[in-house]
């Protein structure tokens, strides 16, 4: 977690040269010096027991370093939705065994899908013997939900768009009371796009994540203010009038919080305010919503972007080539509000300034993140950077890799857990395999109707539409009531 006198991770760029400082320093040792013995012993152990590894984004610096240095093909490093078709993969491909690094709903969702391509018979293990739990997953157990979602199946051609930081048996118990897809923060906003242009008048409830559910209808007020054409490049069936009149059937959830992002939103911004208060601030329309709005103010003062990847790209070569133009010693730094991959045509474009113009001018580049954070590009210039890779499924906002959860995925963990496997009996491993959930709910496993959400993800995932059986149930489940819920927070 972002605690109160770090610094933020700062890359500092030169025309010839990259200076990573701080806590970014330390993890980028950490992740590019492995252990060379520990790598040796589990790499050997993952080929000859014929493991694959799918872990997220999360991980720490130095497991992700060991996991990068290893040369067995089946490990994954990826988003929550990836690590489940990347498991799929490398049993089709040979794996015996896939291990889970992460939080408990992503070996469940591993479990569900592998169960649903045909491999029931593969073992998937966690690297705990104890719940690895999640704050935002829980605050979707509780009676509040039970009660928002009672609320939902009250209305009709309602459907519930689930965040996937969820237990199988919150998405079961969700789906039985009201037609259910999961969503993933990089998803969310073209699934309720998409639902909303196929299915006449539908009624969104969202949930569990409050910040995402807030983002969500900050981000649908921006999009009515754009105009009809830019409106369109987002989803060909909108003008802004559709986009208000979807806003008013988006309703979300009130009680869903991650622990770490609680935090870290408002150090965010008190820390810029503080620390940084001369930096240029610049957001993608995606971040949460301290920043959004932080990022805004300084639009409005000419120091800042909201916007694209693009738009934030602009404006950083923008500013740069004014401040040297203008030969005026303004500092050059700015505060990065967007995923990590967007610093390598920065750091490229920005160099290119730097040395056409002969400067010895350096432009730092602040990364808004918990001092840990960190993702891997896969670029040689830049292998790690600080914060969150596009495409995560924990959610939009920075900070996940210091979250307590995810930090019980420990190397030594780990390597215990692949020196039993193969050797210890079925039973001392059972406590390390993802809950089973074989409760009945509707006539059905809540493993398997758990698992429908996602698979509708899929689906659309894989189609961009919504699949027919879902849209039928939205329309006919829940009938033609006479209850209409009242958008926004309920
Ligand atoms: S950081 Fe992610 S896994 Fe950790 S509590 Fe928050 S949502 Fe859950």
């Amino acid at each position: 977690m972002l605690r109160a006198m770090d610094p933020f991770p700062v890359l500092r760029i030169t025309k010839d040269d990259l200076v990573p400082e701080g806590s970014f320093a330390e993890s980028q040792a950490a992740f590019l010096k492995p252990d060379p013995a520990v790598v040796e012993e589990l790499n050997a152990l993952l080929a000859k027991k014929k493991i694959g590894v799918v872990a997220h984004f999360y991980m720490d610096p130095e497991l992700q370093g060991v996991l990068a240095a290893c040369d067995w093909k089946h490990i994954g490093v990826s988003d929550s939705l990836l690590m489940a078709d990347r498991g799929i993969r490398m049993v089709a491909e040979g794996c015996e065994t896939i291990v889970v690094l992460g939080v408990d709903f992503m070996s469940e969702n591993a479990r569900a899908m592998l169960d649903d391509a045909g491999h029931r018979d593969t073992p998937v293990y966690r690297v705990a013997q104890e719940e690895i739990g999640c704050s935002l997953a829980e605050s979707a157990e509780k009676q509040a939900y039970g009660a928002y979602l009672m609320q939902a199946s009250e209305t009709p051609r309602s459907m519930h768009v689930v965040y996937i930081n969820t237990s199988l048996v919150t998405k079961a118990k969700a789906h039985a009371l009201v037609p259910t897809i999961t969503c993933t923060s990089s998803n969310v906003v073209q699934t309720i796009l998409q639902a909303s242009s196929q299915i006449e008048d539908v009624q969104i409830f969202f949930g569990p994540d409050t910040y995402m559910g807030e983002n969500l209808e900050s981000m649908l007020r921006a999009y009515e203010a754009m105009d009809d054409q830019a409106v369109r490049a987002l989803h060909p069936a909108y003008d802004a009038g559709k986009i208000a009149a979807l806003r008013k059937r988006f309703h979300h959830f009130q009680q869903g919080n991650c622990v770490v992002h609680h935090m870290f939103g408002e150090d965010v911004v008190k820390r810029v305010k503080e620390k940084h208060a001369d930096a240029f601030v610049t957001a993608h329309l995606e971040v949460p919503g301290e920043m959004f709005a932080l990022a805004l103010d300084y639009q409005h003062e000419g120091r800042g972007v909201v916007g694209s990847t693009s738009n934030i790209l602009g404006f950083i070569l923008r500013k740069t080539r004014e401040v040297l133009e203008s030969g005026s010693d303004e500092k050059l730094q700015f505060v990065l509000g967007t995923e990590a991959g967007m610093i390598t045509p920065i750091v490229r474009q920005v160099q290119e300034i730097l040395r056409e113009a002969g400067s010895d001018r350096s432009v730092d580049i602040l990364f808004p993140v918990a001092s840990e954070a960190v993702a891997q590009t896969n670029e040689s210039l830049l292998p790690i950077v600080p914060g969150v890779a596009a495409g995560e499924g924990c959610s939009v906002a920075g900070g996940c890799a210091t979250c307590p959860y995810m930090k019980m995925n420990s190397l030594d963990a780990l390597l215990e857990l692949c020196r039993r496997i193969g050797e210890a009996s079925p039973e001392e491993l059972a406590p390390f395999e993802p809950k089973k959930y074989t409760e009945t709910i509707d006539g059905r496993t809540a493993a398997d109707l758990g698992g429908e959400p996602i698979l509708h993800m899929r689906a659309f995932q894989q189609t961009d539409e919504l699949p027919q059986t879902l849209v039928d149930d939205v329309i006919h489940r829940n009938g033609p009531g006479d209850t209409v819920a009242e958008p926004g927070v309920l």
